[in-house]
């Protein structure tokens, strides 16, 4: 497959670069594949492991890294802790750095896997004793301080957020929770899942503080306290900070190449870009959903693998002069709180009607999110056939009726969400 002659360039070495360079040589490209991983230096691991069992100290840096199923290829060059610096679309090449050094690589097709970084405002970059997390660095750093008992103060109440507090109450510190908003994890699950986060967070001994934003930190010193000031006035303090405030996607290295960068990198139903041979997949990736029939980002752990799937699929069609299949998988993400696993599958964005039932073992709450009277979600808590039931129904129902999900949403020409919907980035931020 491929001519040995072509150079295939892959950018961004976490799970959607890894699941491109593993899916090119399982499809047997002939030609050389150039990875470059990104600044980080390490191979591929699992990042939700991070809030989750690292934290807690049920697994090391060396069982989270990502299963090679077999050796990547002699054509296959791998380049740790090297970046792409700029993309120059016109002649089909991008600047890699490494060090001081620098490198134009010509591509015959280049996978934009960039992801995402921690949303860090600058006022509070840098602290000592101010945490965010993100890499394995990031969570090693966090580990390291919790062999000092902190007293921890989490801001952000989305996904990192709250599995950080869980996480960090399993090791038995004490912990307060900053919520913008008044419920946990809202933005994601609405009030109903919401609220029952909120009582899980309490029930397992986590403060919180609801309705609330912080203004400024300031720090005394590396071992010093840190001081949280807040928009009612009032202060506290904390020996350890962690900011759960969203992401940024990683995309400064594409700016002024001409291509949509309006929220990650804009790419059409099948995940090609305005140019044909520049692909994206994982969390920077931002495309029409064939189904609800409108443009999303997705910053879920199963997007990104089966996206870079589909977008070797995608460029492998072009090549052979067969239509590229849409990208139509309905998103599904879980996150493990307290012992409690939650998951949910489809987009609510825009949902008009929620139903509340129970399900699963523990008759804990089951919500399924409507719009214009079809369901386009479902979120469970210990129920994961009911939840890819769900899936499985929606997928169904809405290739019935495409778009049916996005009916109401935004421009139809442009595929912009309508004014008001939130990306994913600031679920987590919430
Ligand atoms: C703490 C945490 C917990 C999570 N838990 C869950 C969960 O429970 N469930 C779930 O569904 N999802 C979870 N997620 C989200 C999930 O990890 C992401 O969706 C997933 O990592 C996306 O993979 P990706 O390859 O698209 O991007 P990323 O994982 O963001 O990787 C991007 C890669 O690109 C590299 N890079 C960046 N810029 C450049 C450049 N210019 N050149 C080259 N390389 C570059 C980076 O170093 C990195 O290696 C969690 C995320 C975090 C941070």
């Amino acid at each position: 497959m491929g001519d040995t002659s072509q150079t295939i360039v892959v950018a961004g070495g976490s799970l959607a670069g890894h699941t491109v360079v593993t899916e090119l040589e399982r499809r047997g490209f002939a030609g050389r594949i150039v990875w470059v991983r990104g600044q980080e230096g390490t191979a591929p691991y699992s990042r939700p492991a991070l809030s989750k069992e690292l934290i807690q100290g049920k697994v090391t840096a060396e069982t989270i890294r990502l299963p090679v199923q077999r050796p990547y290829g002699p054509r296959t060059r791998i380049m740790d802790g090297a970046v792409c610096a700029r993309l120059d679309p016109h002649a089909d090449r991008v600047l890699v750095t490494r060090a001081s050094k620098e490198e134009w690589i010509s591509f015959d097709a280049l996978f934009v896997c960039t992801g995402t970084n921690a949303r860090v405002p600058r006022a509070f970059a840098g602290l000592p004793g101010v945490h965010s997390l993100r890499t394995l660095a990031d969570a090693e750093r966090i580990k390291e301080r919790l062999a000092v008992r902190p007293r921890t103060v989490v801001v952000g109440a989305g996904l990192v957020g709250s599995e950080m507090a869980a996480s960090l109450r399993s090791c038995e510190l004490p912990v307060e929770l900053i919520v913008q908003g008044q419920l946990p994890m809202e933005a994601v699950f609405g009030a109903e899942l919401g609220r029952f986060c909120l009582e899980q967070h309490h029930a397992n001994g986590v403060t919180t503080r609801l309705g609330t934003t912080v203004t400024a930190l300031s720090s005394a010193g590396p071992r010093g306290p840190v001081t949280l000031t807040y928009d009612d006035g009032r202060e506290s303090t904390a020996d350890m900070v962690v900011l759960g405030l969203g992401a940024v996607t990683s995309c400064d290295w594409l700016d002024g190449c001409g291509l949509d960068l309006s929220d990650g990198l804009g790419c059409d139903e099948t995940l090609r870009t305005a140019r044909p041979n520049i692909l994206a997949a994982g969390d920077v990736a931002n495309w029409r959903h064939p189904l609800f029939g409108h443009r999303m980002r997705v910053e879920h752990w199963s997007n990104a693998s089966a996206q870079a799937r589909h977008a070797v699929e995608s460029w492998l069609a072009g090549q052979e002069d067969r239509r590229p299949p849409a990208f139509a998988d309905v998103p599904y993400f879980w996150s493990d709180q307290y012992g409690l696993k939650y998951q949910m599958v489809g987009h609510a964005r825009g949902h008009d009607e929620v139903h509340v039932e129970e399900a699963g073992a523990g008759g804990y709450p089951f919500v399924t999110y409507l719009r214009g009277g079809r369901i386009v979600a479902a979120a469970g808590v210990n129920a994961p056939r009911a939840v890819m039931r769900m899936k499985a129904r929606i997928q169904a129902e809405l290739a019935e009726a495409p778009s049916a999900g996005g009916s109401s949403a935004g421009d139809p020409s442009t595929g912009a969400p309508p004014a008001g919907e939130t990306t994913s980035e600031e679920v987590y931020a919430r």
